[in-house]
């Protein structure tokens, strides 16, 4: 009875009644109740928040099948409604358990009583959800680009891949944009390359303002960004791309005691038939800018595969 008593497992013994018959001091300290409290009554009364359909049921197969049941926090955070004293910060406010119900067979070997265990398993808990934050924030952090928030190269390529082979497959209208600051070379001669940091920041933030949730914009490299615009054609891209072009034109930037103003350029491709490879794609956009450039900056440009020599 002392080990019992004394074990770091919370013990109850029930009858076919759900009247309890043995009480144990873990089940003490963490209830309140002691064993005058609840001996001979009935669980149920005493815990109302108990499952009492769900326990009933598995209580009645242990006794039909003579077979230990186990319930884990996976299944059910808890049994009874324990706070939880340990320190580990921010987990839960109640003690996570899992449980044992197990038939006590008598000397003729009928099974009159089940015994109830339970194992305070808070600490594993916290420390498995606190190892899966983790795990996200670092999946965060691995997509994401430092400076502006936006997709980084490589998981905004990815995107791009699975975009290319979605179209193979259902035909969308899609529609990549590629832009690029000008003259930015200018932006770190003349305030200083935290200035252009600045400027990359915010074009970043006004990128995100001008697109839906569903497009992806992405850093593809120092001052250059790719947007795919989803579900849409050349020429609906080419309005978005002006109004993404507008407003960075209208974006004035104070930093320090300077005010800068600038523009970008935009190639603009539609995904096609023709194109065999993502890349393809990702180079059409390109010759789009790179003819927004040459035509005098602070423009849109659309390539068409057609184009190609
Ligand atoms: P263009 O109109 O032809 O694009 O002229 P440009 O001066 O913008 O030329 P280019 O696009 O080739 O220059 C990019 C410059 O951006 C070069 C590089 O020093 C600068 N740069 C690249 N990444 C960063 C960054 O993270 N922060 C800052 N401040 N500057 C960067
Ligand atoms: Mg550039
Ligand atoms: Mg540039």
């Amino acid at each position: 009875m002392d080990v019992l008593q004394n074990i770091d497992i919370g013990l109850l013994v029930l009858d076919e009644d759900f009247n309890i018959q043995l009480w144990n001091r873990f089940m003490q300290n963490h209830s309140a109740l002691s064993p005058t409290d609840v001996l001979g009554k009935q669980l149920f009364d005493l815990f109302p928040e108990l499952p009492e359909a769900w326990f009933r049921r598995k209580v009645q197969s242990v006794m039909v099948l003579r077979n230990t049941a186990f319930t884990t926090w996976e299944q059910r955070p808890y049994l009874f409604p324990f706070h939880n004293y340990r320190p580990v910060s921010g987990v839960t406010e109640y003690m996570y358990q899992n449980s044992t119900i197990m038939p006590l067979t008598d000397t003729t070997g009928n099974i009159k009583n089940i015994c109830v265990m339970i194992y305070d398993v808070t600490e594993v808990v916290a420390n498995r959800l606190q190892l899966q934050q983790a795990n996200q924030e670092l999946y965060v952090i691995s997509r994401t680009d430092g400076l502006t928030g936006l997709f980084n190269r490589k998981h905004w390529e990815e995107a791009l891949n699975s975009e290319f082979r979605r179209f193979v497959r259902y035909n969308h209208p899609c529609t990549l944009l590629m832009f690029d600051i000008d003259h930015f070379k200018r932006v770190n001669d003349t305030y200083g390359h935290p200035a252009g940091d600045e400027v990359i920041r915010q074009t970043a933030s006004v990128l995100k303002q001008s697109i839906r949730e569903i497009d992806i914009a992405g850093r593809y490299g120092g001052e250059e960004f790719g947007v795919i615009l989803i579900d849409t054609d050349a020429e609906g891209a080419f309005v978005v791309a002006e109004r993404i072009r507008a407003a960075m034109e209208k974006n004035t930037i104070y930093h320090e005691s300077h005010v800068i103003n600038y523009t970008i350029s935009i190639g603009i491709a539609e995904l096609d038939a023709a194109m065999t490879e993502p890349t393809m794609w990702v180079d059409s956009a390109d010759r789009g800018l790179y003819r927004a450039k040459r035509a005098g900056r602070n423009r849109s440009v659309v390539f068409s595969s057609g184009e190609r020599d």
